[in-house]
C-alpha cells in the first residue's frame, strides 16, 4: 500500500508566499491538529533564491536546502515553486513525515486519497527510516540556538 499525502506534513508554496517568503528572515512552520494542538515544526530560512528547512532527525538537528523557482504569474509578478531537492522538478508541495527530508509526492511515492481505488495494487514502499544516501545530501549540524 502507497501512503497517502494525508499522512504526511505538507509544505505548501503558496501558503508561504503569502507574506513569508522574504530574504534573510527565519521563522517556525507550525502543523496543528484540528483542535489546534502543534503535532510538529519546521524552521524555515528564507534566502535569495532558496530555503532552508531546520528539522529534527535522530538527537540532533538537519538543514535541508531547497532551491526556489520562479515563473511569470498570470497578472504579470513572479510565482514561486520548490524545486524538489531530489529530483529538482517544479512543485508546489513539499511533503515530509518527522525525521525525513522534505521530498515531492512523487519522491515520497505518495497517492492522493482519491487515488487509491483506482491504482493497480501493487505493494509500494512504506517509509522507514531516513536512508545513508539521504543523510549524506543533507548538512546536520547544531545550530547555536538548540541545545
Ligand atoms: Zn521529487
Amino acid at each position: 500500500m502507497k501512503a497517502l499525502v494525508t499522512e504526511f506534513h505538507a509544505l505548501d508554496i503558496t501558503q508561504l508566499n503569502r507574506g513569508w517568503l522574504h530574504p534573510n528572515t527565519t521563522f517556525d512552520w507550525v502543523w496543528r491538529t484540528n483542535k489546534g494542538a502543534q503535532i510538529a515544526t519546521v524552521k524555515i530560512t528564507v534566502l535569495e533564491s532558496a530555503v532552508e528547512l531546520w528539522f529534527p532527525i535522530e538527537s540532533t538537528r538537519a538543514i535541508q536546502p531547497v532551491s526556489l523557482i520562479y515563473s511569470a504569474g498570470p497578472q504579470g509578478g513572479k510565482r514561486p515553486w520548490f524545486a524538489c531537492p531530489q529530483c529538482e522538478r517544479r512543485v508546489g508541495i513539499l511533503y515530509h513525515v518527522p525525521s525525513r527530508p522534505f521530498f515531492c509526492r512523487r519522491c515520497c511515492d505518495l497517492a492522493y486519497p482519491s487515488q487509491y481505488q483506482a491504482r493497480n495494487r501493487s505493494y509500494g514502499r512504506r517509509f522507514r527510516g531516513i536512508t545513508q544516501r539521504e543523510r549524506e545530501r543533507l548538512s546536520v549540524s547544531r545550530p547555536p540556538d538548540c541545545q
